[in-house]
Order: C-alpha cells, then sequence, then structure tokens
C-alpha cells in the first residue's frame, strides 16, 4: 500500500473463517497492516496459536471464565500479549487505542456490542457479521454516519455492490440491486427430500467454506434473506428495488442496475480474501492471494430465480423487513435458536422455517425506537423459540 501509514486492525471472531481470512490478508502486508487485538469466543488453544503467529498487543475471550487458561496460555508461548476477557472488554478495546480498524467477524447477536462500539468510535468498520445489522441496522448506520466511521461491508454480495456503486450516493440513480445466491446444497430439491437432511449435509456448503451457522442459513436461504435485510440498512435501498437471484457457480457476487440501463457485477473466485483486502485496502487496492477469474476455464454461468415455496425463509425475511420494526430483529433471533437446535439434533431441517414462522406470527411486532426495544424483542423470539425447539445449550 503505498504512502500509507501502518492500520492496526483488531480481529474479532479470529479464530473463525472470516477471521483466520481477514489474518491471511494481514500477513500478507506486514509494512501496512497489524492485527493488533485478536478477540475470540471460547477457543483458547486457537486464540493462543493465533497470537503466536500474528503478535497482537491485545487477546480477548469472550467467556469470562477463560480468562487463566488465556493469560496462563500466553505466559508460557513467551508472548507480552495482554490478556483480557469478557463482552465488556471486547467492546472497549473494539473502541479504543490499540486499533484503527475493526474487522467485525463474530457471529451472531453476539456481535452487536463490539459493531456497535467501533462505529460509535468512528473506526473504519469492516462488516461480516450481518446479524448485527439485521437486529439493529437503523441504529448501527446512524451511529456510524454520526461518528463518521467507514462501514465497508464483508458479505461478498455487499461489499460486491459496494464496489459496484463506485462513490455513487444519490440513490435515485440506482433502479435496483440484485443479490446472488448460490442456492446452497440443496438446490433444486424439494420439501419432502428435505425432511430428513442432517447437519452434516446442510453444512456442506457446495462452494464456500465458512463457519456452521451461515452454512446452514444458506442451505435454507436465510441467509439471502438477512442478505436482503442487510442490503436495505447498507444501501439505504426499499425491499422491492433489492432482488435474489440463484446463480450456482456463486462467481458472479451481485449486480447493480442503474435507470439507464446498465448493469454493473462484481465477480471474482468464491475466496472472502478478496472482500477482506477490498476493506483492508480501501481506497487502494491490495492484493489478497486470491488469484485471478479464467472465465474460459469456468466455462458457463447460469441463473435461475429462487424456488420460495421450498426455501420458504427467504419470503418470510422480505417480509420481516416490509413489517419493519422489531420483526427483523425477531426473525433472526428465532433463526439463530433455530439453526442452533438443528445443530444439536434436536429440531428437524424444516423445522428451522417452521419454528421462524410460527415465531412471526405469534409474536406482536412494536416500533423499534430504541436498543432496548430492539433487544426486548430479541429476547422474547429466543425465549419462543427455545420452548418450540426444546430446551438444551442454546446460542
Ligand atoms: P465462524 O463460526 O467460523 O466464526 C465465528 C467466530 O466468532 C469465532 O472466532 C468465534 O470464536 C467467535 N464468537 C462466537 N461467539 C462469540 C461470542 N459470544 N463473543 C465473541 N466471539 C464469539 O463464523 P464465520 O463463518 O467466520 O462467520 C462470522 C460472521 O461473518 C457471521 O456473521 C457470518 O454471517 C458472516 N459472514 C461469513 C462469511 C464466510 O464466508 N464465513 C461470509 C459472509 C458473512
Ligand atoms: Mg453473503
Amino acid at each position: 500500500m503505498a504512502g500509507l501509514l501502518m492500520r492496526n486492525v483488531a480481529v474479532l471472531g479470529a479464530t473463525g473463517s472470516i477471521g483466520t481470512s481477514a489474518l491471511d490478508v494481514i500477513a500478507r502486508h506486514p509494512d501496512s497492516l497489524r492485527a493488533n487485538v485478536l478477540a475470540a469466543g471460547s477457543r483458547v488453544d486457537a486464540l493462543v496459536e493465533l497470537c503466536r503467529a500474528h503478535r497482537p498487543a491485545h487477546a480477548v475471550i469472550a467467556d469470562e471464565n477463560a480468562y487463566a487458561a488465556l493469560r496462563d496460555g500466553l505466559r508460557d508461548a513467551g508472548l507480552e500479549t495482554i490478556p483480557h476477557a469478557g463482552a465488556k472488554a471486547l467492546a472497549e478495546l473494539a473502541a479504543g487505542d490499540a486499533c484503527d480498524t475493526v474487522v467485525a467477524a463474530i457471529v451472531g447477536a453476539a456481535g452487536l456490542d463490539s459493531t456497535l462500539a467501533a462505529a460509535r468510535a468512528g473506526k473504519r468498520l469492516l462488516l461480516a457479521n450481518k446479524e448485527s445489522l439485521v437486529l439493529a441496522g437503523e441504529l448501527l448506520v446512524r451511529v456510524a454516519r454520526d461518528a463518521g466511521a467507514t462501514i465497508v461491508p464483508i458479505d461478498s454480495e455487499h461489499n460486491a455492490i459496494f464496489q459496484c456503486l463506485g462513490g455513487c450516493e444519490d440513490r435515485a440513480e440506482v433502479a435496483r440491486i440484485v443479490l446472488t445466491a448460490s442456492g446452497g446444497p440443496f438446490r433444486g430439491r424439494n420439501r419432502a427430500e428435505l425432511a430428513n437432511v442432517t447437519p452434516a449435509q446442510a453444512v456442506a456448503h457446495p462452494k464456500w467454506d465458512m463457519g456452521p451457522k451461515i452454512s446452514v442459513d444458506s442451505a435454507t436461504l436465510m441467509n439471502k434473506g438477512l442478505e436482503v435485510i442487510e442490503a436495505h440498512h447498507l444501501f439505504d435501498l426499499p425491499g422491492e428495488r433489492i432482488d435474489v437471484l440463484v446463480h450456482p457457480q456463486s462467481l458472479v457476487h451481485s449486480l447493480v442496475e442503474f435507470i439507464d440501463g446498465s448493469t454493473l457485477a462484481q465477480l471474482g473466485l468464491p475466496d472472502m480474501r478478496t472482500a477482506l483486502a477490498v476493506g483492508l485496502g480501501w481506497p487502494e487496492r491490495i492484493a489478497s492471494g486470491v488469484g485471478g477469474l479464467d472465465l474460459r476455464a469456468q466455462g458457463r454461468l447460469e441463473f435461475e430465480a429462487p424456488d420460495l415455496d421450498t426455501f420458504p425463509c427467504l419470503r418470510l425475511a422480505y417480509g420481516a423487513l416490509a413489517a419493519g420494526g422489531t420483526a427483523p430483529a425477531m426473525l433472526n433471533a428465532l433463526d439463530e435458536i433455530a439453526v442452533s437446535a438443528f445443530l444439536q439434533g434436536r429440531i428437524a431441517f424444516l423445522d428451522i422455517p417452521a419454528t421462524i414462522e410460527d415465531g412471526l406470527a405469534a409474536l406482536p411486532v412494536t416500533p423499534a425506537d430504541s436498543l432496548d426495544a430492539l433487544l426486548q424483542a430479541d429476547a422474547r423470539a429466543r425465549d419462543f423459540a427455545r420452548g418450540r425447539c426444546g430446551s438444551g445449550r442454546t446460542a
């Protein structure tokens, strides 16, 4: 990166799929990027290993009970990295002087506090944690704007649209955006064929190597539903101007159609390091480790409409966006609990959309006029879903 000062990066969710990809890109640019804060949920050993490789000033484990293990692990590794534990420490470090750039890659609503803290502190925010936008998108975008924080979306579709918009601010120039979807591992199946699918089959995504929660969301098409709501907040467009197109090859990451008939698309291999490099280098381009696209070798690019009867989650998400208020927050919470129950073998695959549909029908939508109102709706929805899915360890 020519002429750029050293960027200090906090990677929140460092042990996950996105976190690992972010660290891979950062390590390619030792003169301009430094992983200075690393945070993870509960896997102390994996976090210590990352500290050994990247030598951050701070490491945070969200699980309070794991503090001593982290402290001892860092000491035994001979590292000077300062240990921290708990959600409060995580949010403080995301907002503090140890970083100017935050990769928000915690999975689920658990990422909201630290994402909001980074936005409020005016950081460059590389936002992968889509659930925080679905839960509290208006608030998050407003807080970021007021604090002068730059949000670079890291979801591949939104990163593609960010690139295609190329700084276009006037939404009247945009006819619509089109989010592409791979269709997931069960594309082409009917409902009867989905009744007995297992968690192992659901997380075996054909194109992307991702964490378990987003992989199941891709299999139900809820991932695309969350992304429609995410796009609404990031790009200030109504649901009617956000379309979804199934594209099994996952090479066209999304498209923007302008009012003059031009459609711009962003293409690339399905590897999240490209989106992360866009965020880490922006507005400059930096190497990501991802090779170019050889379309001649790829052969065909196919496109088809999503099957909303077999995969009702996408329809439910459009409905929640249209209903507004606390509906998207409840959709997200119902989904998190149902996916967790499915991964633990307590409910069947088709119980995921059924739980969400029943919850949205049963729970009142209230105005989303405060963070408190959103968190209460989130809690009510989690209770509902736990009741319906049976108890057990939940996310
Ligand atoms: P993952 O399961 O691989 O990793 C999740 C990370 O979050 C881990 O580091 C884990 O330790 C951490 N974590 C979990 N609970 C936590 C808590 N309570 N407090 C602090 N940290 C916690 O997930 P992933 O696939 O890397 O996805 C991360 C986020 O990025 C999700 O919101 C996902 O939707 C989004 N995303 C991922 C991809 C992808 O390709 N993996 C693509 C687009 C968007
Ligand atoms: Mg995506």
